[in-house]
């Protein structure tokens, strides 16, 4: 948990970002119990609860650790894990997880170490992960080695201890001299034809085959439209857009399934008044401005220069100067 203006925030990590409904419960009552009520998405698919009481973190680990949330206590800041919100890679997710987590050298990676595991569509190995899975072909600081994988858990560990083992203060693989070259060299000999892998562009919204793709307004799941959702769906998928794959469903609980909503591709970070640093309060700028919006660019709003929870990808942003925005693309 950390400590924020407006009370303790915890960080839920959500591997794949999928959670059956009885999980998304567990944590609308936490939020509502312990919290403010609300569940934020994050860019990498997490669940935060913020507004947590002094002492709070303590029944909420026990509630998570019921809920088959927390499975790791000292693991549980390297459990990141992206994978295709589209996809059907969940159990390989899961399996990369376990092996992490039984690994105890691995507890001492970075809490920004980011495993990617895209199952050929593109959608995540953009994000830029650590170390990633492009179908069999195994990425590094988000580009394509040229080795390719029979066993991907194996090689995710071994690309993950080879980073514990040279990152030094590092906190990511792009900031290790020659990090690429020497974790390739170290897994094996590049063959293959390497995979060009491009920025994040996709944020798909609406029914998509047997799924709908619903984005949440700035990010932000009431508490009435998480209790909605357990009870209308068995699972859901978070996604690093701020959106939530669902099984097929007509939802009427303001989620955004039209792609031409403005509300969709509108992201802000937290702001005032959870955030100390914030200049303004951010979400209900964002919210005040888009009836106004003319276009549908991807527009992330920030209370400072930090700009927290940025997407990857193009995107437009207004940050807060004190007297107003200032808008950079
Ligand atoms: S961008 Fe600035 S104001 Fe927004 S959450 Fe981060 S530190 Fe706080």
């Amino acid at each position: 948990m950390h400590q924020a203006a407006d009370g303790g925030l915890a960080r839920v990590r959500v591997p794949g970002g999928t959670l059956t409904n009885a999980q998304l419960r567990t944590l609308a009552e936490a939020s509502a119990d312990l919290g403010d009520g609300g569940l934020e998405l994050t860019s990498r698919a997490n669940i935060q609860i913020r507004a947590l009481a002094e002492g709070a973190e303590i029944d909420l680990a026990v509630r998570l650790r019921e809920a088959g949330l927390l499975p790791s206590q000292t693991h549980e800041r390297v459990r990141n894990i992206i994978a295709s919100p589209l996809g059907d890679d969940q159990h390989l997710v899961e399996a990369i997880d376990r092996a992490l987590c039984a690994r105890p050298e691995l507890a001492e990676l970075p809490g920004r170490f980011l495993i990617t595991v895209d199952d050929g569509r593109g959608d995540v190995s953009g994000l830029g992960g650590d170390v990633g899975l492009h179908g069999n072909a195994l990425l590094l600081g988000g580009c394509d080695t040229g080795l390719r994988v029979s066993d991907p858990v194996d090689a995710v560990i071994k690309a993950a201890l080879e980073f514990q083992a040279i990152r030094g203060d590092a906190w990511r693989l792009a900031e290790v001299p020659q990090g690429i070259e020497r974790i390739t060299a170290a897994l094996g000999t590049p063959g293959a034809e390497r995979i060009q892998v491009g920025p994040v562009s996709a944020r798909p919204i609406g029914r998509i085959g047997d799924v709908t793709v619903a984005a949440v307004p700035l990010g932000r799941l009431s508490e009435e439209q998480a209790r909605r959702l357990c009870d209308l769906v068995p699972w859901i998928r978070l996604t690093p857009w701020r959106s939530v794959v669902l099984p097929a469903v007509d939802t009427d609980i303001a989620l955004i399934t039209d792609p031409d909503s403005p509300w969709h591709g509108v992201t802000a970070c937290a702001g005032r008044p959870g955030c100390a640093k914030s200049l303004a309060d951010v979400r209900a700028d964002a919210a005040a401005w888009v009836g106004t919006r003319k276009d549908r660019i991807p527009v992330h709003w920030s209370g400072c220069a930090r700009r927290c929870g940025k997407p990857a990808g193009k995107v437009v942003e207004m940050i807060a100067t004190g007297d107003g925005y200032r808008r950079s693309e």
